[in-house]
């Protein structure tokens, strides 16, 4: 069966990008009824945040993208923090060890970096050999590392061959003997690097498919090399073009919002996100582009990932936020426009106010502003002219009268008035819009006026007239 995983780093907010790559595997896993595994790679300690983990659990789950195993919910390949299974790494850096497939460095990480830098000055590519760096191995060095509790560090020796990635969006990939060089599976902290860990993960975690964003492409011959040398199978990969911004460079702060978060502040909801990053890198078979989660699973396939990078347009992501607002179910929608408004205002009411607004949101944090005129009456009156305040008076008669406040009854009161009235038609609905609400235009004047309510509706009336 399919398993398939998401991997971040818990060093900041979950970025479009990520949840991009969550969501392909996410869709991927659930239409191939296989398994979705959160996996937490905080192995850099220095960067990692069990806050930004936490952040991130939320996010997803925010996005709907729920796993079937992970650090919240364990399973049976844990523990899925990999800052928990630092004695697993060890275990199989030993294995390899012994089998002559990786060593032991005694250097010290500025020998390192001295060699690095010799290498590049003489011409050469900054790639290790394991003669080169055994040959910091002195009995001095070893007591000094023991003297002061240190551990060497382990690289893992690289085959010099030729290395081919058979990759689902990108095709065939080679890569030339000797483009990689010998790297470090364990760090003297005994913490391992993310190749390494990776690798031992996916592995003993049974992953079958990686999908992923394309920086990881060249880490794919290292991981490729790793399978072999561990004599596991190697998954299937898929690697995804990043995601860019309108001007053509890599998405980044300065093309505006790009965490969850600030999508969700600022009233995306989840259904949009998914439905937009969803087409980000895919397409659907027919070119369909409004799809509910549902649908995405339905008709989602590896084969239809795209090998051009994809352009994050944020105007394209407003019409769809407002199409999925209108796709929302009334009460649904209700609970959460309460999110975004500060107004205490009974279920009902709020009700009616959403759906006379709900064609005219794109963000729900625009809420506020569409809806102050239901909760603040209008400052600037239109100036009372004698046949206007004739007209409204005779409204206010014929909506006084009413019984039950409805959109027909009020309707009939509106045509009731305009029979004798001198203003009519355009000019009497456009200046009573002014006196509701203070604005030239807006939502329906009949379901301003039922979401106002009898009382609401007529005092505003009355201060005009008076
Ligand atoms: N922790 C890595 C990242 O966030 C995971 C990459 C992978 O999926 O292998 O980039």
């Amino acid at each position: 069966t399919v398993r398939v995983r998401f991997a971040p780093s818990p060093t900041g907010y979950l970025h479009v990008g990520g949840a991009r790559t969550a969501l392909f595997n996410y869709l991927f896993a659930r239409k191939m009824g296989g398994k979705f595994i959160l996996r937490i790679e905080d192995t850099d300690l220095e960067r990692s945040e069990r806050v930004y983990e936490e952040q991130l659990i939320a996010a997803l789950r925010w996005l709907g993208l729920d796993w079937d195993e992970g650090p919240d919910i364990g399973g049976p390949y844990g523990p899925y923090r990999q800052s928990e299974r630092v004695e697993i790494y060890q275990e199989y850096a030993q294995k390899l060890v012994n089998e002559g497939k990786a060593y032991e460095v005694y250097a010290y990480p500025e020998e390192i970096e001295a060699l690095r830098e010799k290498l590049l000055a003489e011409g050469k590519a900054p790639h290790y050999t394991r003669e080169m760096l055994e040959a910091f191995t002195t009995e001095e060095r070893k007591r000094e590392y023991a003297e002061k509790g240190l551990r060497p560090a382990i690289y893992f020796s690289m085959p010099r061959k030729d290395y081919v990635i058979h990759d689902v969006v990108k095709g065939e990939v080679h890569f030339k003997a000797g483009s990689v060089g010998d790297f470090a599976l364990l760090r003297s902290n005994g913490m391992p690097t993310y190749n390494y860990a990776c690798v031992i993960d996916d592995g003993l975690m049974k992953i079958t498919h990686v999908l992923r964003g394309d920086d990881h492409l060249s880490n794919t011959v290292k991981q490729i090399a790793l399978y072999e040398a561990l004599g596991w199978p190697v998954p299937v990969f898929g690697h995804v073009s990043m995601i860019l911004g309108p001007d053509g460079s890599k998405l980044s702060k300065r093309h505006g919002a790009t965490s969850v978060e600030e999508f969700r502040n600022r009233g995306y909801l989840p259904e949009a996100l998914v439905n937009f990053l969803a087409l980000l890198g895919w397409s659907h078979p027919e070119g369909k582009e409004i799809l509910t989660k549902e649908e995405l699973i339905q008709s989602f396939s590896l084969e239809r990932l795209v090998k051009n990078p994809a352009i994050f347009n944020p105007e394209k992501l407003r019409w769809m936020n407002a199409e999925h607002i209108r796709m929302k179910p009334i009460d649904e929608l209700v609970k959460i426009a309460r999110q975004y408004i500060n107004w205490d205002v009974e279920e009902e009411r709020l009700k009616k106010i959403i759906l006379a607004v709900r064609d005219r949101i794109e963000e729900l944090s625009e809420l506020p502003e569409l809806t102050r005129f239901f909760f603040e009456r209008p400052e600037n009156l239109p100036e009372q002219i004698p046949e206007a305040v004739e007209t409204y008076t005779a409204l206010l008669g014929e909506l006084e009268k009413l019984e039950a406040w409805t959109k027909e009854t009020i309707y009939a009161a509106f045509k009731n008035a305009m029979k004798s009235a001198r203003l009519k038609g355009k000019e009497f609905y456009m200046n009573l819009r002014l006196i509701l609400t203070g604005k030239t235009e807006g939502p329906e004047l009949i379901d301003i006026l039922e979401a106002l309510g009898k009382d609401e509706t007529t005092a505003r009336i009355r201060k005009y007239i008076e």
